[in-house]
């Protein structure tokens, strides 16, 4: 069932400000393995979560309202028992040939805790195309104190830490070994950088992810939810990252492209085709893209929204438009409606709020829907 540009296809909405629905972030779970200070999972699931045949209703539904990109995340979206299962039941969706409509990637985006080879296998043969993983530093401290792992002491952190160093790098060779190329994009690491929590481990990262021949996307520690604890002087900005990487390793800029959330860069002592060539940086908080952003982001139980800042009630919940006596035609209006009332623009709001001299702390800021809700 390839998504076909025929007369029956509904025309591409377009929002407030011109920009087209392009990339679906779809969180499977609200619940996580870990609890990352920075993220602060429920812990429960909310009530109500979507079905396979819903959620391949909501994808199909998006896919033809314009989607190119499938991200499944979460919460730790590896812990839905159904997601082999999911991947391999959108594959119909597929695009068939270059530029036409249907989904050109699918990808996931998992902490990597449970990432065996043979999960690894069975996402590579279910279709999944790209995997990123999830590591906020290199030494079991570090990735203890951003993991939010328990202990008695600061030995049995220390080694909690490690331990899930340990079994995140094993997960990295894992998903190698299946077959996701890390020089063709389809395996990268994510880092949240905090300053004054991680910000030592920059070069460490750096260094572990050149070794391992993988690009490093380093992310600004964001203001989502209500209970990270966000303070502006715990963002590292993306510049600052940058320009400690490059003292060390000289870099090359390559831009950000078109709809994407980083910014690519080169290290010069690399050749470009090589693995672990580049570095990418996403700085949402001090040079915001909301100006070209296409991501609708839908929860684990079916509320769609149009913003990562959206507040707990400005998505729309999709359910009463699914299942079998629902016409289809409703569920692609509800969508439709939500994109094109879309005027978000939450990052460059706080940014014009803070060049004002209002720090974005007290800038008046609405209460957000959680990450984990919404899947980063
Ligand atoms: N559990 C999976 C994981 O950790 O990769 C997927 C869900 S997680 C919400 C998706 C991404 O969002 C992760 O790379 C995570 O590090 C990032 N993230 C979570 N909270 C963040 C925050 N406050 N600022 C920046 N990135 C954050
Ligand atoms: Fe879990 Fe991912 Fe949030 Fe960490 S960032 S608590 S791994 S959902």
């Amino acid at each position: 069932m390839a998504v076909a540009a025929n007369h029956s296809s509904p025309p591409a909405p377009r929002d407030q400000r011109g920009r087209p629905l392009g990339v679906l972030r779809l969180s499977l779970t609200a619940r996580c393995n870990l609890a990352c200070p920075y993220c602060l999972p429920d812990g429960v699931e909310p009530p109500g979560l979507l079905t396979l045949s819903q959620r391949l209703e909501v994808i199909t539904a998006v896919v033809e309202l314009g989607a190119t990109s499938l991200r499944l995340t979460g919460g730790e979206p590896m812990l839905h028992a159904g997601l082999e299962k999911l991947i391999a039941a959108v594959q119909p969706l597929r695009a068939t040939h270059a530029n036409g409509p249907g989904l050109r990637e699918i990808a996931l985006t998992s902490n990597g805790t449970l990432l065996s080879a043979e999960r690894a296998r069975a996402l590579r043969s279910a279709g999944l195309d790209r995997i990123t993983l999830s590591l906020d530093g290199t030494t079991g401290e570090s990735v203890a104190l951003m993991a939010g792992l328990g202990g008695a002491d600061r030995e049995q952190k220390e080694r909690s830490g490690a331990a899930l160093l340990a079994k995140v790098l094993t997960a990295i060779e894992h998903a190698r070994a299946a077959g996701f190329d890390p020089d063709r994009g389809a395996l990268k690491l994510n880092a949240v950088i905090q300053r004054g929590a991680n910000d030592d481990q920059l070069l460490p990262l750096a260094a572990l992810a050149r070794e391992r021949g993988l690009e490093l996307r380093l992310i600004e520690f964001m203001d989502v939810g209500n209970r990270n604890g966000w303070r502006p002087e715990a963002v590292l900005s993306a510049a600052e990252m940058v320009e400690r990487i490059g003292a060390r390793w000289p870099l090359e800029p390559l831009g950000r492209s078109a709809h994407g959330t980083a910014s690519r860069w080169l290290y010069r002592d690399r050749d470009s085709a090589s693995s672990g060539a580049h570095l990418a940086v996403v700085a949402s908080v001090s040079a915001p893209f909301c100006g070209d952003c296409n991501r609708l982001r839908i929860t684990a139980d079916g509320v769609a929204y149009s913003c990562l800042f959206a507040t707990p009630d400005g998505g729309i919940d999709l359910r009463p438009w699914l299942g079998p006596n629902a016409p289809v035609e409703g569920l692609r209006k509800a969508i439709t409606g939500l994109w094109q009332r879309r005027a978000d623009r939450w990052s460059e709001e706080r940014q014009e709020a803070w060049n004002r001299g209002i720090p974005p702390a007290t800038h008046a800021a609405p209460a957000h829907a959680e990450m984990a809700y919404l899947g980063g």
